[in-house]
């Protein structure tokens, strides 16, 4: 129950004859793709949001992301246009087998047309730089304050404080936990305290410049459509590449049993791996494939640990509440991370509407949560369907492709 006007708040504050619109005092906890976008929806609602990010973004990190319909519709009504910052639209989607044989190709330019919004392939960097500059424009309504170099070490979920790691203390009227997959402020929430674990998958990851792949006659045929997203099927193991940054910008990501690249893979996203490695764990792929992995920029490539983790039941504890990875980390063979991220950040700022009562705030974030969880564990779920270990074609017979589309479907018109 939503507690009367008139209640004491349950920090204190008296909101006796305070006015309908007192904006609420937001903390979140991570400025990535989920923090920040939050910070924009709960800015443009009128209230006041600090945002505590540990890293000190002096050296943004990460590739390519898909940002599907579910996601760029809710980044519009944002204003945040992808294709300002050199996304491709999706136009095209093949799969071959590991030797070489195209198994089958569909045009996606029709289907873009049916949803409301389009499919996108995004930078993740010129996102992330996209998004943090909504979130601080001093023009904006509301008010955001970015404290970088800042790491959350503890939260009181009843106060809505938190508590830095040099012993700096902020009270708020909410805390938002956006810290990502290896979250510090899940672990306030009861019930919720569960570890990531390996998915017994690893992933290489690295650009190649599309120019290159143009150049070389043995591998000129893959970059014939713009906006095509190809993969290659081995049973136990696949190489993704797909266009991005205006189609200068070749992403690759090359999934396969964790085991093989043991000694060079990490937990993290910036683990450096080699060509020689990634070469013998494809070598079995066509010779036209290794071609194109050959481009790899030696130095560039990284290596880390798909991670998952148990569905948590709950994701919210009086005046804290999850959002994004640190709620559900996707493994990412749908890519939706991002996507549902971004989604589950403007259901918060739908639920706390500029007048909404500190008092009122933990019954609004049960209802967030009730709003978000099906959906969230759902595609949590697909996500691990898609990533088993099936050749192209068996993947075919069992999902065909409109389960590729999962997760956007069901949003499009929304
Ligand atoms: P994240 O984007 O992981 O953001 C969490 C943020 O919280 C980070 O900025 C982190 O530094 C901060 N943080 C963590 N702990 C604390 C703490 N205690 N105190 C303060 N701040 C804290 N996905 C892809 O599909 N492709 C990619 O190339 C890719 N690259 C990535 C690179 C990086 C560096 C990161 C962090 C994530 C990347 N991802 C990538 C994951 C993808 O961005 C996320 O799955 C998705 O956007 C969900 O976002 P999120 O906001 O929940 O979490």
């Amino acid at each position: 129950m939503i507690s009367p006007e008139g209640t004491n708040s349950a920090n204190g504050i008296n909101t006796n004859g305070a006015s309908q619109n007192t904006a609420l005092k937001v903390l979140i906890v991570g400025a990535g793709i989920g923090g920040l976008t939050a910070a924009i929806a709960l800015r443009k609602e009128g209230h006041a949001v600090q945002i505590f990010e540990q890293s000190a973004f002096a050296r943004e990190t990460g590739a390519a992301i898909h940002l599907a319909p579910n996601a760029n519709g809710v980044l519009r009504r944002l204003g945040i246009f992808a294709e300002s910052f050199g996304a491709n639209p999706m136009n095209r989607l093949t799969e071959y087998a590991s030797t070489g044989a195209k198994q089958r190709s569909m045009d996606l330019r029709e289907l873009n047309k049916q949803w409301q919004h389009p499919w996108h392939l995004a930078h993740r960097i010129e996102l992330h730089k996209n998004l943090k500059s909504a979130a601080t424009d001093p023009t904006a309504a509301g008010s955001v304050q970015l404290h970088t170099s800042s790491t959350v070490a503890n939260v009181d979920p009843a106060s809505a404080t938190v508590t830095l790691d040099n012993g700096a203390q902020f009270e708020g009227d909410l805390v938002i936990g956006a810290d990502g997959v290896h979250s510090v402020t899940r672990k306030f929430i009861p019930g919720s305290d569960f570890k990531p674990f390996s998915s017994g998958k690893s992933a290489f990851r690295f650009l190649v410049s599309r120019k290159l792949a143009e150049e070389d006659p043995e591998t000129q045929h893959f970059v014939q459509d713009d906006g095509e997203l190809i993969i290659w099927y081995a049973n136990d193991r696949r190489v993704v590449m797909y266009p991005t940054s205006n189609n200068t910008i070749l992403n690759f990501v090359c999934i396969h049993p964790e085991a093989e690249t043991a000694e060079q893979s990490g937990q993290d996203w910036d683990q450096t791996g080699d060509l020689d490695l990634l070469l013998k764990v494809y070598s079995t792929f066509d010779a036209s494939v290794l071609k194109l992995l050959r481009k790899a920029q030696p130095g560039s490539i990284k290596v880390w640990k798909l991670l998952d983790m148990d569905v948590i039941p709950s994701w919210t504890n009086n005046r804290l509440a999850l959002l994004g990875d640190s709620a559900h980390p996707f493994l990412p063979h749908q890519g939706q991370g991002a996507g549902v991220a971004i989604e589950d950040a403007v259901a918060l700022a739908v639920v706390l509407p500029l007048g909404t009562k500190p008092a009122e705030v933990s019954e609004r974030l049960k209802l967030y949560q009730a709003i978000r969880i099906d959906r969230a564990t759902k595609i949590q779920e697909h996500s691990r369907l898609a990533g088993q270990d099936l050749d192209s074609q068996a993947k075919a017979d069992m999902y065909g492709f409109t389960n590729y589309n999962f997760g956007h479907d069901e949003y499009d018109n929304a």
